[in-house]
C-alpha cells in the first residue's frame, strides 16, 4: 500500500512525485516551523522542477481545506464515539487537532496537489 511507485507513498512521505527517490523538502520534519515551507527547487535524483509555475502551491490551499476537514472529522469521531465527552471538549479537541497537525496538513496538501500534476515514472524510479 505504501510502496514506492504509488501516489500514496509520495503523498505521505513527501518524496519526489516523479522518481520517489528524494524528499521534496529541505527538512523532512514538518515541525521545524521555520523550514516547513522550504522545498528544493529541483529533485536531486531526476531533476524534476517542483514549482511548475509561479505560485504553483497556492492551489494546495484548496486541498488543505479538505485535508483539514478529514483531520477534524477524525478528532470528532474519536472524542464523540470513543471517549463520549461533552460538546465543549469535542470542540476543543477539534481545534487542538487542527493546530497541532497544521504543519502536517500543510505538507500533505502540497504533496496531494503536486501529485495531481506530476505522475510517477517507472523508468526513472528504478535507477
Ligand atoms: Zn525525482
Amino acid at each position: 500500500m505504501f510502496k514506492k511507485g504509488t501516489k500514496l507513498y509520495s503523498i505521505l512521505t513527501g518524496a519526489c512525485p516523479k522518481c520517489h527517490g528524494d524528499s521534496m523538502y529541505v527538512n523532512k520534519n514538518p515541525y521545524v516551523l521555520t523550514e516547513t515551507f522550504f522545498m528544493h527547487e529541483r529533485c536531486r535524483v531526476c531533476g524534476t522542477k517542483y514549482k511548475i509555475e509561479p505560485s504553483f502551491f497556492f492551489g494546495a490551499m484548496y486541498v488543505s481545506y479538505g485535508v483539514g476537514i478529514a483531520f477534524a472529522m477524525a478528532a470528532f469521531v474519536i472524542t464523540y464515539f470513543f471517549l463520549e465527552t461533552s460538546l465543549n471538549v469535542i470542540f476543543g479537541s477539534i481545534i487542538g487537532t487542527l493546530v497541532v497537525f497544521f504543519p502536517v496538513i500543510l505538507r500533505i496538501s502540497r504533496n496531494i496537489w503536486i501529485n495531481l500534476f506530476i505522475h510517477y515514472d517507472k523508468s526513472i524510479g528504478k535507477k
